[in-house]
């Protein structure tokens, strides 16, 4: 059994260090948020006064945090404090760069390290069935692969340090770019005559066949589970897409390539977030599209 520093005991963090000390690890846990260390506690973890104070005795570092400049910043902190050769896990979406910047710093300070950013949401973290995208080298995936067992059901070691980050921006580019598609046919369709059950039992059964479609289906109907038949309540946030198709953006620009469908997906699910619809599944953007149609010619 390990004992676990963990850092971001948020939405996903709270539940996933949770799960660990139901598998009978100690977890000593810190966020800057009080709520957050009194679920830890009910949940049976330890809490420190500081992130500095969660490490000092650790095996193992879990961080999950907002963005690569949070991870960048603790690790400047932690780093210094923690045992010599601490297996550092940061299960946060941040940037590639960020992550091989993290990797780089963890490895000069005698540490090792891993990037698993998971998806599967809060439903995922808090029943352990998260899937791990995995970067680092063989020796520190076998380190961490017990501990992602306990917080998930799926562990893929995707390649080197930051890959696992690479993995996570380009699943969700196509979920993205997929939703985007598969709304504007439901859009399109409804001008046409083309009822959405109809549409549905076609392209469900042919090539349009995707799990924007199947599984989150935009429509209210076809899927009765899809957030769409609650009003669109995540699910998937709008706000979180927005956040990862800004991380793809980013390196699709820096890397020079041509995805015009991704960065068009991008700009639209920030300019429908800004607009308000953070909160909202991210399988409303059909709402924004139906919105922003016009009659047309006829
Ligand atoms: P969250 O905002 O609920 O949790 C982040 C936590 O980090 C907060 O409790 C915050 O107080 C804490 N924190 C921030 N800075 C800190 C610091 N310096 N020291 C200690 N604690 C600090 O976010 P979340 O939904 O749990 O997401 C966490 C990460 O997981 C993000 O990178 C997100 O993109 C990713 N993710 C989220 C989901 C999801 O469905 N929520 C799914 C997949 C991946």
């Amino acid at each position: 059994m390990s004992t676990i520093g963990f850092i971001g005991l948020g939405h996903m963090g709270g539940p996933m260090a949770a799960n660990l000390v139901k598998a009978g690890h100690t977890v000593v846990g810190f966020d800057l948020a009080p709520a957050a260390l009194e679920q830890a506690v009910k949940d049976g973890a330890s809490v420190a006064d500081s992130a500095v104070d969660a490490v000092r005795d650790a095996d193992v570092v879990i961080t999950m945090l907002p963005s690569g400049k949070h991870v960048l910043g603790l690790y400047d902190d932690l780093l210094p404090v923690a045992k010599p050769g601490t297996l550092f896990i940061d299960c946060s979406t941040i940037d590639v760069a960020d992550a091989r910047e993290a990797h780089e710093r963890a490895e000069a300070a005698g540490h090792r390290s891993v990037d698993a950013p998971v998806s599967g949401g809060v439903v995922g973290a808090t029943a352990g069935t998260l899937a791990f995208m995995v970067g680092g080298s063989e020796e520190d995936f076998q380190a961490a692969s017990p501990l992602l067992d306990v917080m998930g059901r799926k562990v893929v070691h995707c390649g080197d340090a930051g890959v696992g980050q690479a993995a996570k921006i380009c699943n969700n580019m196509i979920l993205g770019v997929s939703m985007i598609a598969i709304s504007e046919a439901f859009v399109l369709g409804e001008k046409l005559g083309l009822s959405n059950q109809a549409l549905f039992d076609v392209a469900s059964n042919a090539s349009g066949q995707c799990w924007a479609l199947t599984s989150n289906c935009p429509v209210p109907g076809p899927v009765p589970t899809s957030p769409a038949n609650n009003d669109y309540q995540p699910g998937f946030a709008v706000a979180l897409m927005d956040k990862d198709l800004g991380l793809a953006a980013n390196a699709l620009r820096t890397n020079g390539v041509d995805a015009e469908l991704g960065l068009k997906a991008a700009e639209l699910y920030s300019q429908y977030h800004a607009a308000g619809a953070g909160g909202q599944d991210f399988s409303a953007i059909i709402n924004d599209i139906r919105d922003r149609s016009t009659e047309g010619q006829q």
